[in-house]
This record gives C-alpha cells, structure tokens and sequence, in this order.
C-alpha cells in the first residue's frame, strides 16, 4: 500500500497456473498466480482488474475465450478482496459473446476486457457485430476496456453507442495523445486508462487532467508486461491536485464498476 491513497490497478493480466500461454512476463517472472498476486501487493497495489489473456490469432470457436474468462473468475473467487476479472468477448461470435456476458454479469462482473484484437482474430471495435455485443454491454451497465484502439473507429464506437462506458487503454506518443484528447471532448462515456506507454513522458498526465478532467482517467499498470512502481510513481509526482490523483488512482474505478 501506498500511504494517503487506495491504489486500484484497472489494467493487468493475471497469471492462471492452470493455461498455458497465459504469462505475459518478457524476462520469466512472474510465473505462476501466487507471485502475480504477491508482486501487485508488494508493490503497493491494493485492487487490481483485467482479463486473463491467451494470443488466439485466427479462432475456430468461442471455447479458448470461454475459457480464459472462466480461469479469471475463478481467480476472483480465490482473491476476492483484491482482484475483479474482466471478461473477454468476440465479434467473430456474437451469440456466445452475449450469452458470456448475460451468464458472467448475473454473477457480479461489471467489467470488460482489456480486449486485444489484434491478438485475438478480429480488428475493428465498431464493426457491426462488436456493436451489437457492446449494446448488451451498455444495457448490463459494464465497462470496457479496449487496447489502444484507432481514433476513428473509437470516435465510430462512441458515435453508435454513446451511453456505452469506455476506458481505452494505453496513452500512447503525443499524436495520439493530441488525436485522443479531442475525442474525449466529445464523448462523455470515453475514458482512458494510464498503463503501458505514455506516463514516462513528462507532463503528460498533467496535460491530460487539464484538458479532459481528471475523473476520466485511470490507473493502471498492464503488468506484468510493465512495472508497477514507474506507474505509480508517475502518478504520485505528477503536478496535480491530490483530489485529481484520488480519482485516478481508485474514485474513478469505484464509480464505474460498481464495486467499492
Ligand atoms: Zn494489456
């Protein structure tokens, strides 16, 4: 923990002992659920979100996606107080795609992704068929996260499903921060999550609290692809107010999902 302030992660990939190809850990660690876990804590998170992830570059079937959510839900069983899943869907399935979300929201989730298209068979997130999932989505009350999605098809996704909630994931270089900005200005429901590129990028954070609003930020970390305390600390040296850095780092996630 982190003195003054709830730390949530809303951006990671658990490790599930259980699949293989689930361990995003570039140099070989962690490498098992238990020490997933045990690094957030330690590194002063307090609660952390996402989706089990698996590379499924040309899918035959909804199962290997059914069964990366089901891994992540029984790890939120097993860590209650300090982990919600994040569920995936596909467009390429759309019937399973809903029925995964009706079966998983009568169960408490509330949350989304992170989705990867490109690792998981399709592009496009405002495609006619991802739209027609994301509007059961919208009427369950969920919340997406999408990886770093294109600025026009999210302007297009926003456009079709303005009620629909969003956290695109990842800031990214200073075009697309510039490009994403003024379409946060436009879509109230649009949010955007810290983690991966970007924080390192002095003033970026401050420039994004000024121009979009500080309750449309997100922290997050996309460990263990990346480490946690350069995020952290991003945040906490950042020159904004403690109130903006409340809600980055926990106010915003409790509003949105639901949960606190
Ligand atoms: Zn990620």
């Amino acid at each position: 923990m982190i003195e003054g302030y709830r730390i949530v992660d809303v951006h990671c990939h658990p490790i599930a002992d259980d699949l293989e190809r689930s361990k995003f850990n570039a140099y070989g660690s962690p490498n098992c659920t238990k020490d997933f876990f045990a690094d957030m804590r330690a590194e002063g998170v307090d609660f952390c979100v996402g989706s089990v992830i698996r590379v499924e570059s040309e899918p035959e079937s909804f199962a290997p996606f059914a069964e990366t959510n089901a891994s992540g839900f029984e790890l939120e069983k097993k860590y209650p107080d300090f982990y919600q899943t994040g569920i995936r869907i596909n467009p390429l399935f759309v019937k399973d795609s809903i029925a995964e979300l009706e079966k998983y929201r009568k169960q408490g989730v509330t949350w989304i992704g992170e989705l990867v298209p490109y690792m998981s068979g399709y592009a496009s997130i405002s495609s006619p068929e991802i739209l027609e999932i994301f509007a059961v989505a919208r009427d369950l009350g969920m919340t997406v996260n999408i990886h770093g999605p294109q600025t026009e098809d999210l302007d297009n996704l926003m456009k079709n499903l303005p009620d629909l909630k969003v956290v695109a994931a990842h800031p990214g270089e200073r075009k697309l921060v510039l490009e994403r900005t003024e379409l946060m200005k436009r879509h109230k429901n649009l949010h955007w999550d810290i983690s991966g590129t970007g924080l390192f990028r002095w003033g970026m954070l401050r420039y994004l609290v000024e121009q979009c609003g500080a309750d449309r930020l997100l922290f997050g970390t996309d460990f263990p692809i990346c480490n946690i305390a350069m995020q952290i600390y991003g945040v906490l040296s950042e020159r904004i107010s403690d109130e903006a850095k409340l809600a980055i780092f926990s106010g915003n996630y409790d509003r949105l999902s639901g949960r606190n």
